[in-house]
């Protein structure tokens, strides 16, 4: 047997460093075994999934040295890879499956499942959604059918009993089948849900091994008991362990920055960052903290993961970084990673248009320019003394704009503006008084070049970074104002 592994990523947003860790894990696996490491684009969500997503996410494993052999952007005998593109598949599959009894046409509406929902909170019982609680009175069904009602189709799913799935490194994982609901495998718009997709995938990509992240545990016994509908083999399962901030909390983009765009432009080196998620619940035999890929891939053996929460720590990263530029680079490749970085033609004729405007001599523009080639400003308190705010609200307003800015979903210049104008209204500012403060944390100086195209040129990550170093430098929010800031920022009809 060939072993086939594949990263089966969702492009809805920036690049997870989650993602390239499970990829890494696959990659290895892979190699280990002479097999072949697979990219997927799971891209079945058209509302969330953009192109640019997608885009972000190749570059970024492509940077990490994290090669695949098959994948939408260089083929494969298994294509397309891309599920949007593989529609008809998955709506022949489910037809199988309501044939076969497998699953069912559903036609309740939305109104009627919260009231399902609802009345069954009421009642304490369990919140999944059986068949026998989705069935409509055998007249209403097929007046629904024959008025072409929209529909969903369903999963059988069993009321009561121990579902047990196997897994590599868990052994036997029981859960109860009254917990799962009978999944929607088809939406109402004839797009799968992730777990139809995912099943036929990886089945007809011949998939022979699954190392996801732990938090798709749940899904397994869904999938065990599709795979047995259809009559496949499964994929022996593998649920790698969480990523996890220092505070032992799932790592997530509020507390650290996740994106693999933010360690890329501060510097990182790829060579650090692929050895440090190599680190990530994995030991090198001899636990040697600095290794290169191809030593982990000669090294690997899957029964060294453990299982405690690893922890994704800024610090040992930064200082495994140091370790790679003092250690590892001499003078020429030292040249040639700060070319790579940033001092390269496309990158500073971005800032060219920032500084022209505002130099009489060319040893002006490092001065005017350096927050485009550093990572946090130093900045203090009384920086932002000038600011004609009140302490709480100078917080305030910066948190605001971490938020909103968490989730505007094209990163460009009129999309900034969109926000920071909403935003200003709101706190009865002129946009001049509202920037004031934004481009303090940004620039980390009271004079620069224009804020809302330094906050564009830098991106998502290391402008909500620094607008979060601003915070934090300014004393932080107090667990009191935390909820005191969500309550009105979830009152904010913007
Ligand atoms: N599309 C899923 C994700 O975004 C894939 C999960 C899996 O590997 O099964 O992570």
């Amino acid at each position: 047997m060939t072993v086939r592994t594949r990263i089966a990523p969702s492009p809805t947003g920036d690049p997870h460093v989650g993602t390239a860790y499970i990829a890494l894990f696959n990659l290895c696996f892979a190699r280990q075994h002479k097999g072949t490491f697979i990219l997927r684009i799971e891209d079945t969500d058209q509302a969330r999934s953009t192109p640019e997503s997608e885009q972000m996410i190749l570059d970024s494993l492509r940077w990490l040295g994290l090669d695949w052999d098959e994948g939408p952007d260089v083929g494969g005998p298994h294509g397309p890879y891309r599920q949007s593109e593989r529609g008809d598949i998955y709506a022949q599959y489910a037809e199988q499956l309501v044939a076969d009894g497998h699953a069912f046409k559903c036609y309740r509406t939305s109104e009627e499942l919260d009231a399902l929902r609802e009345a069954r909170k009421d009642a304490g019982m369990q919140l999944a959604l059986k068949p026998a609680d989705l069935a409509l009175p055998a007249d209403e069904a097929a007046r629904r059918e024959k008025e072409g009602w929209p529909f969903v189709i369903r999963m059988q799913v069993p009321d009561s009993g121990t579902c047990v799935v196997h897994d590599m490194l868990r052994g036997e994982i029981e859960v109860d089948w009254q917990q799962v609901d009978a999944q929607i495998l088809l939406k109402s718009d004839g797009m799968p849900t992730y777990h139809l997709a995912n099943v036929v995938d990886d089945h007809l990509m011949g998939i022979t091994h699954v190392l996801r992240g732990e938090e798709w545990i749940n899904s397994a016994p869904k999938h065990q008991l599709l795979y047995a509908c259809f009559g496949w083999q499964m994929p022996v399962l593998c649920h790698m362990p969480l990523l996890r901030n220092p505070d032992k909390s799932k790592l997530s983009k509020r507390k650290n920055p996740t994106s693999i765009n933010y360690y890329r432009r501060m510097g990182y080196l790829p060579q650090a960052v692929t050895n440090y998620l190599g680190r990530m619940g994995w030991s090198m035999p001899g636990e040697s903290e600095k290794f290169s890929l191809d030593e982990m891939m000669a090294h690997f053996d899957i029964q060294r993961v453990s299982l405690g929460g690893p922890v994704f720590d800024l610090e040992k990263l930064t200082w495994l970084n140091g370790l790679y530029i003092r250690e590892d680079l001499d003078d020429a490749a030292l040249m040639k990673a700060l070319m790579d970085w940033a001092f390269n033609e496309r990158y500073v004729s971005e800032i060219l248009p920032q500084v022209r405007p505002r130099v009489e001599t060319l040893s002006d523009v490092i001065p005017l320019a350096g927050h485009f080639f550093s990572g946090l400003p130093v900045i203090q308190p009384s920086d932002f003394d000038k600011v004609a705010l009140e302490p709480e609200e100078l917080v305030r307003l910066l948190q605001f704009l971490v938020w909103r800015l968490e989730v505007v979903p094209t990163w460009n210049k009129p999309a900034l503006l969109e926000e920071v104008k909403l935003l200003a209204e709101h706190f009865e500012l002129k946009m001049k008084g509202f920037l004031a403060p934004v481009f303090i944390a940004i620039t980390g100086s009271a004079s620069s070049t224009s804020v809302m195209d330094a906050m564009a040129i830098l991106g998502s990550d290391m402008t909500r970074a620094r607008l979060r170093h601003a915070i934090n430098v300014l004393g932080g929010v107090s667990k009191k104002q935390a909820k005191r800031f969500e309550k009105q920022y979830r009152e904010l009809s913007l």
